[in-house]
C-alpha cells in the first residue's frame, strides 16, 4: 500500500511538473480525482506510468518541443546535466539519426555528436553522400548520464515520449540508430546490436536501421577496429541504397 501510495505521488509530481512546463498553473480538484482514477487503473493492469507522454500530442512544433524539453526536470539527469541536448538538422529530414545520449562534449556546447565521435559520423555520413546538414541527429536521451554511463531504464523510459513526439513532428523516411541502446530503446526489443544490423524494420511505417555508434567504433584498435569497420561501412551502404531512392521520389 505505502508503495502504490509512493509511485502515485511520484506520477502526480512528475504531472504536475510538466504541467508548469506547459504553461498551466491551476488544475481543477476534479482532475486530480481522475489521475487517482487512471493511476489505480494502471495499477490493476501493471502498466508502468510514463513521463510527460501522455499530454504531448498537443505540443505542434518542433521548437515548441524543444522549449519544453529543455527545462525538463522529470528524472535525476537534470540535476548533474550541462545542457540539455535536443538534437538539429533539416526539419523536414529524409533521415532521422539517433544516438544513446549526450557526451561530455554534447554536454558542454547543448549539440548532439560533436567532438570525436561527432567528427567520424559526420564522415561516415560523407563516404554514402549524405551531407549532416541534410538530416536529423538526436539521442534517446537528452540529458547526459554522469561520467557517460548507461541510462537506466527508468531514465530511458521518462525520456522516450519526447523523443517519440519529436519523429512524429519530423516524419523522416528513414531512422538509423546508432548504437544498441538507440536501437532497443526505439524498437522495444532486447536483441544485441549484431543482430539487430544489416536489416530494416518497420516502426510506423519508417524504415528502421541499426549501427555501432561512433564512439563504439573510436574504442578499438587493430584487426578489432578493421572488423567492426568493416560491418558498419556494409550498414551504411545498405542506407545509402534506400535512402538514394527516398530522395529521387522527393527530388522527382
Ligand atoms: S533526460 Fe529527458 S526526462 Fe530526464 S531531465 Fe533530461 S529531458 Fe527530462
Amino acid at each position: 500500500m505505502q508503495k502504490n501510495l509512493q509511485q502515485l505521488l511520484e506520477n502526480l509530481i512528475l504531472w504536475l511538473k510538466y504541467q508548469r512546463q506547459a504553461g498551466i498553473d491551476e488544475i481543477p480538484i476534479q482532475i486530480l480525482a481522475q489521475i487517482r482514477q487512471i493511476d489505480m487503473a494502471k495499477e490493476k493492469k501493471n502498466i508502468p506510468s510514463k513521463g510527460p507522454g501522455d499530454n504531448l500530442s498537443s505540443i505542434k512544433s518542433l521548437s515548441q518541443l524543444q522549449t519544453l524539453v529543455e527545462q525538463c526536470e522529470l528524472c535525476e539527469l537534470a540535476r548533474t546535466r550541462g545542457k540539455v541536448v535536443f538534437g538539429e538538422g533539416n526539419p523536414s529530414p529524409i533521415l532521422m539519426i539517433i544516438g544513446e545520449a549526450p557526451g561530455r562534449e554534447e554536454d558542454i556546447q547543448g549539440r548532439p555528436f560533436v567532438g570525436r565521435s561527432g567528427e567520424l559520423l559526420t564522415k561516415m555520413l560523407r563516404a554514402i553522400n549524405i551531407d549532416r546538414k541534410e538530416v536529423f541527429i538526436t539521442s534517446v536521451i537528452k540529458c547526459r548520464p554522469p561520467g557517460n554511463r548507461t541510462p537506466s531504464k527508468k531514465e530511458i523510459n521518462t525520456c522516450m515520449p519526447y523523443l517519440t513526439r519529436q519523429i512524429e513532428l519530423l516524419c523522416p523516411s528513414i531512422i538509423l540508430c546508432l548504437g544498441g541502446i538507440a536501437a532497443q530503446s526505439l524498437l522495444n526489443v532486447t536483441k544485441s546490436l549484431s543482430s539487430l544490423r544489416g536489416k530494416f524494420y518497420d516502426l510506423n511505417g519508417i524504415k528502421v536501421t541499426v549501427t555501432y555508434h561512433p564512439a563504439y567504433l573510436l574504442r578499438f584498435g587493430g584487426m578489432k577496429q578493421k572488423d567492426l569497420k568493416r560491418k558498419a561501412w556494409h550498414d551504411l551502404q545498405m542506407l545509402q541504397a534506400e535512402y538514394e531512392k527516398y530522395k529521387k521520389k522527393t527530388t522527382g
